[in-house]
């Protein structure tokens, strides 16, 4: 192919038992806990969840420190379910839609409160506010198997040791079928797709220093520290 500059490879994430996840595309599901979405001012039972996205080269690759990011003295952290799409398609019903996936993992949809207050007065865009570099901190990706369900077990989040989110997936809005199926509905899913599900309530600014440690029950852990 004559690409006139060089093709960037995907971005990847590592698979539990070996191999590489390549990330095609990276949606987001806001406000699908009901008590995250009124501890963010809003009423659940009037506003359904709905999506945004962030760029593929958002991913933080397990293991790194996630550097402070510019524009922001809010930066926040959202713990969340991670779907990995393994075979895409329009109009997925709810019923097929755990088949299309690859794998789960734990991951970070991490924010910049401030600028995502300021886009909300002003109704403009989130994409500075969510899609900035490295927002999207991940654990290694779990191959589906029988014996995972998502949807229910222990969801939490500690800094420096203190528990600070803490969660069971049974809380969602959508579950993770309906999640597909939604989504599908809007955009043609395609293998590689990720898909952050939401977060639990107790989102909270973190520092330079700062150690977190993510879990959801049957996944590998995500351990991030803030440089
Ligand atoms: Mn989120």
């Amino acid at each position: 192919m004559d690409y006139v500059i060089p093709a960037t490879e995907p971005s990847t994430v590592p698979v539990i038992g070996g191999g590489l996840f390549p990330v095609r595309r990276i949606f987001c599901v806001g406000r699908n806990y009901a008590a995250h979405a009124r501890e963010m001012g809003s009423d659940p039972d009037r506003e359904p969840p709905f999506f945004f996205m962030k760029p593929a080269d958002a991913i933080l690759l397990p293991g790194r420190s996630m550097p402070y990011p510019p524009a922001t003295s809010n930066l926040h952290h959202e713990i969340e379910l991670v779907l990995a799409i393994r075979t895409g398609g329009h109009d997925i019903a709810a019923e097929a839609a755990l088949g299309h996936i690859y794998g789960y993992a734990v991951g970070l949809d991490m924010t910049r409160r401030d600028l995502q207050n300021d886009a909300k007065k002003t109704g403009r865009p989130w994409d500075m506010a969510k899609g900035f570099d490295l927002s999207a901190p991940i654990a290694p990706i779990q191959p589906a198997k029988p014996d995972f369900d998502p949807n229910r077990g222990a969801i939490w989040l500690d800094v420096n040791g203190t528990r600070r989110q803490q969660g069971d997936l049974a809380d969602q809005i959508w579950s993770p079928a309906e999640v597909i199926a939604g989504l599908s509905r809007l955009v043609t899913l395609e293998p590689g797709d990720l898909i952050f599900t939401g977060t639990p309530d107790g989102v909270a600014a973190v520092e330079r220093g700062d150690r977190l440690s993510g879990h959801i029950d049957g996944l590998p852990d995500l351990l991030v520290k803030i440089a």
